[in-house]
């Protein structure tokens, strides 16, 4: 009886073992910790780390990081990090600092690195990092995560390759999926206006034409000047412009001034930059699916 009873302790302390370390990597000092700039890389990465690895957004859900002010905490959780992944091309303009501060080794994965941005010379920002609202690109942010994920955990290499295979089929899924909903749009209202030009690799792709942005940056943190916002009006005007599409971060007061002008219906609670706690926009997947029905539903 005793030697039964040791056992079931010895079962015990053996699961307490594993549940705490999860299916982390052996080896070393337990999980690895692996940090994504934003809640939408935390997504996508999670999807390539799969169970073995729990990946931690940086920024909390709702916010903007193109505007996004450090909080003291961010630094130690940069410092904690073994791997920390960012979407590049300057989207993460608060990280420098952080990086600075945090001091320590890590591996960064820049989920961009071999993607060629669209540069604009008259931008604040000399590139567009908005690559991930186009999920064909999104293909090779996995694919940089996996290879860093490798990298930093080698013995997980199977899992990663297996689980980047199979978030890629849900990628393509996603972007068969975007062609048939554009695709109830008629061509000449294929016709984006957003706040900031943010949609650019999601045009190229999908077949729309950027009429324009409220504000005539890559970055939200920026303004417009009175001839920018007068030369937008009259686009809008010229083109027929159905919409204006907002995220739900964004400030709508110009754009408002924009609709008292020309008509156009303003549509302020997308996602661009952002994942939501739960309905709408709780994976990146869904995240799309959210913008794609609302912008075509609008278009229509
Ligand atoms: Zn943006």
């Amino acid at each position: 009886m005793k030697k039964i009873f040791n056992s079931i302790i010895a079962f015990a302390i053996a699961t307490l073992f594993l549940a705490a370390c999860g299916s982390a990597p052996s080896g070393g000092d337990g999980a690895l910790n692996v940090l994504a700039s934003t809640t939408f890389l935390a997504d996508i990465a999670q999807n390539v780390a799969g169970d073995r690895v729990k990946v931690e957004s940086l920024l909390p859900i709702g916010s903007d990081p193109h505007s996004y002010q450090v909080a003291p905490s961010d630094v130690a959780k940069i410092s904690e990090s073994k791997v920390l992944i960012l979407n590049g091309l300057e989207y993460e303009t608060f990280i420098k600092s952080l990086l600075e501060n945090a001091g320590g080794n890590r591996l960064v994965i820049e989920a961009t690195a071999g993607l060629n941005p669209k540069e604009d010379a008259g931008s604040e920002h000399g590139v567009d990092p908005h690559m991930w609202l186009d999920p064909n690109l999104v293909v090779k942010y996995v694919e940089n995560i996996r290879d860093g994920l490798i990298q930093a955990d080698p013995e997980g290499t199977e899992t990663y390759k297996a689980n980047a295979d199979a978030y890629i089929i849900q990628l393509k899924e996603l972007d068969a999926w975007i062609v048939e909903q554009v695709n109830t749009v008629p061509a000449e209202r294929r016709l984006l206006v957003t706040n900031h030009e943010a949609m650019g690799y999601f045009a190229d792709r999908y077949g729309f034409e950027v009429a324009g942005s409220v504000i005539p940056s890559f970055s939200s943190n920026a303004a417009p000047s009175a001839q920018e916002m007068a030369a937008l009006v009259d686009e809008i005007k010229r083109l027929n412009v159905p919409a204006i599409f907002l995220d739900t971060a964004d400030n709508d007061v110009l754009a408002k001034q924009i609709a008292d002008e020309t008509g156009v219906i303003i549509i302020a609670d997308l996602h661009f930059e952002s994942l939501t706690d739960g309905a709408p926009a709780p994976t990146y997947i869904d995240m799309m699916k959210d913008n794609v029905s609302r912008i075509t539903e609008a278009l229509k």
